[in-house]
């Protein structure tokens, strides 16, 4: 969401054009994959419950459907860019093809800020976005979702909309529905078991007993507290957890040398992951700074809250303990650290493939849907379990023969894809 100094759309290009260098992909192919096939952008006017109108921008991109129909979410945030979008809809066309679901890239987004507007003035935004790209998106060709600022109650306002326009019911035109209305179960829990899921592989792989391990994670929203509690499940200790003050308007660590509790600590958690101070304080947990969770003596880091954490400044301060980084975070890493923790040769697993849990459920959430039959929720975790696993070996065993950094695995597995499909496709 921010441009200038940081545009992540120029940083996904980059990203690519070294892997494109990496496995000597062709001119075309090149020009095809390194920006986004469709872009629709578009103006949504709302009647505001004052009697003004107000015009938004809103956006959808398609970066690639050559493997499915392109799949994303749709942020709403002030500081929504297209290049924002673009990168983000690229991204999502690498982590479907990484985990081998068969869906394309997407993503969109509003510029606005949901935080200052009504339910009502909310619902019309939600209905004007759909009445925009209706005839752009839909089960079998753009399939949405929540992301930032977004919600389940959003995605069904545009379900419904999207319903009236096309007159049928298409619970597959999106996912991130309530539970009961079209949604998944295990969808909560998917991106942080999803990441567990991972970094249980990698551990087995190194002949490690997941029980002695111990973690420290950034974040306690969704994706930690998720990742937190399997971790624990499967005997792993976590001794610190961080979250953001929306008071402080800054960040603190949370540290229980014995390791914390999960369901404790989510007692004392409001619903954004902030964790109470004082409560946790009662509790023996030692309040710390932002970015103590980064310099804590454990065997695993998981970033887990958001992106640009990591990064010149602060990753000389991981301990020589630290054996493992499990990026729970989109975009947790900054390039510069990156390499540093390459040449440290701490083990990384990489976002688009460790938080690949979320996008993986949705899909299940788009096939339940499409055939109106909802599994149990042992199911659905069962499935998630194996896609991941070996999405987790197809990267890993790679980078093992040709002695690739894991996250440059990943992404000639997810290029060679998508490359692939465009090739059979007849496109290039
Ligand atoms: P969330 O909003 O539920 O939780 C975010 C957590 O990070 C909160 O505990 C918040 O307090 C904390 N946080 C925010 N700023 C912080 C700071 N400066 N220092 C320390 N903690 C801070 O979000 P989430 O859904 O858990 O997502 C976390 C990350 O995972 C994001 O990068 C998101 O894009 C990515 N992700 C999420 C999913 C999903 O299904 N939820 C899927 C894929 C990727």
């Amino acid at each position: 969401m921010s441009e200038g100094v940081y545009n992540p759309y120029v940083n996904a290009q980059a990203q690519f054009d070294r892997v494109a260098d990496i496995i000597g992909l062709d001119q075309p192919t090149r020009d095809l994959l390194r920006q986004p096939l469709r872009e629709y952008h578009f103006l949504i006017p709302v009647h505001m419950d004052d009697g003004s109108t107000k015009i938004f921008r809103g956006f959808r991109v398609q970066h690639n459907d050559a493997r499915g129909p392109a799949k994303g979410g749709i942020r709403f945030h002030p500081q929504e860019t297209a290049d924002t979008v673009r990168a983000l809809a690229m991204w999502m066309t690498w982590k479907c093809a990484v985990v081998d679901i068969p869906l394309g890239g997407g993503k969109g987004g509003i510029i606005c800020d949901p935080r200052t507007m009504s339910e009502k003035e909310q619902e019309r935004l939600c209905r004007g976005w759909v009445r925009q790209v209706a005839k752009n998106v839909g089960p079998d060709a753009d399939v949405p979702a929540p992301d930032v600022m977004s919600s389940s109650k959003h995605m069904l306002w545009m379900l419904d909309e999207f319903e009236t326009i096309t007159g049928g019911h298409y619970p597959g035109f999106i996912t991130g529905k309530p539970v009961g209305m079209g949604g998944s179960l295990g969808r909560t829990e998917a991106t942080g078991y999803g990441v567990i899921y991972t970094l249980r592989e990698a551990l087995q792989d190194r002949n490690v007993d997941i029980k002695g391990t111990t973690a420290s994670i950034q974040g306690f929203g969704n994706v930690a507290q998720y990742a937190a509690q399997l971790f624990c499940q499967l005997g792993g200790t976590v001794t610190a957890v961080s979250c953001w003050d929306n008071v402080d308007r800054k960040g603190y660590t949370f540290q229980k040398k014995e390791g914390i509790n999960v369901n404790e600590l989510r007692g004392i958690t409001d619903t954004y992951g902030g964790i109470s101070k004082e409560k946790a304080r009662d509790l023996g947990y030692k309040v710390l700074d932002a970015m103590a969770w980064l310099e804590e003596d454990v065997d695993i880091l998981i970033p887990a809250a958001l992106e640009n954490q990591i990064t010149p400044d602060n990753v000389n301060k991981i301990s020589p303990q630290v054996k493992m980084i499990v990026e729970g975070a989109n975009g947790p890493t900054t390039p510069e650290a990156d390499e540093i923790i390459k040449q440290r040769g701490i083990y990384l697993i990489p976002d688009f493939l460790a938080n690949a849990g979320g996008v993986t459920c949705s899909y299940f959430e788009q096939v339940q849907s499409n055939a109106n039959y909802y599994w149990e929720k042992d199911e659905v975790l069962e499935k998630l379990d194996t896609k991941m696993t070996s999405a987790f070996h197809a990267v890993n065993d790679l980078a093992k023969k040709s002695s690739l950094y894991m996250r440059d695995a990943a992404y000639v597995i997810s290029i060679n894809r998508v490359a692939q499909a465009v090739k059979m496709r007849g496109w290039v």
